[in-house]
């Protein structure tokens, strides 16, 4: 599969990851992506930016090289109700908006409840990514969550950081089989995001391409391979 897509990015401003925006941007275009998505952490995670960090895109560039530049975040969910860090107003400015659920940032509920909050927050129309559904930490009812990320019309992230052998999520490769085939079963789309912290990571999926490889997943339902596909989540793309 020939990904050209990567919306999971962090840079230096995030508080834990090590390269500029503009680093990010050359080494995307390097790794000859099409797409590249700025997706910084939102303020709740410690060492985040300020709010103002988002409101100030407009200085940024939307393309580079030929090479489409989109500027979003991965936003903070901070309780079981669905809320973010971010006002609602400064999210739906975004290009695009992951949502996420991390541990500095929320304490996890019971597996139904973590998931009536992801499938809660898949209501708020800022929202395209649910971020690492994967980790064992945040329990979740698949089932449940693939068909309403269906229904709604959000994507769903494999999440090539969690599928390292370094991560620190708990039961990531399980979960991510566990939830493949149920967007296989149900003709669910998925988007794969290498959560890069350094800009050497950005469009390396080598664990992600693995997994989805060993559960033969088809191409049709992964968008990363088509900026088509990607403009029915993502407008304006
Ligand atoms: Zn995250
Ligand atoms: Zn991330």
């Amino acid at each position: 599969m020939k990904y050209i897509i990567d919306l999971h990015t962090h840079s230096i401003a995030g508080g834990h990851a090590y390269s500029t925006f503009q680093e990010n941007v050359a080494a995307a275009y390097a790794k000859g992506l099409s797409v590249y998505g700025f997706s910084e952490h939102a303020p709740a995670m410690p060492g985040g930016p300020h709010p103002y960090f988002f409101e100030n895109f407009k200085v940024l560039p939307d393309e580079y090289k030929g090479m489409r530049v989109l500027k979003g975040c991965e936003a903070n969910i901070i309780d079981l109700e669905g809320h973010f860090d971010l006002d609602d107003s400064v999210l739906a400015r975004m290009d695009y908006v992951i949502a996420s659920m991390h541990l500095p940032c929320v304490t996890s509920g019971t597996a139904r409840e973590n998931t009536d909050c992801l499938i809660k927050v898949m209501d708020n129309p800022a929202v395209q990514i649910i971020g690492h559904p994967d980790d064992s930490r945040y329990p979740l009812e698949y089932d449940r969550l693939v068909q309403a990320a269906g229904e709604k019309r959000v994507l769903l992230e494999v999440n090539n950081t969690s599928l390292s052998p370094k991560s620190f999520r708990k039961g990531g490769l399980e979960n991510v089989q566990t939830y493949l085939s149920l967007c296989k079963e149900y003709g669910v789309p998925v988007i794969v995001g290498t959560d890069s912290h350094f800009a050497p990571q950005i469009g390396d999926f080598t664990y992600a391409d693995k997994v989805l490889k060993d559960t033969d997943f088809p191409e049709e339902l992964v968008v990363n391979t088509s900026v088509e596909k990607l403009r029915e989540y993502i407008r304006g793309v």
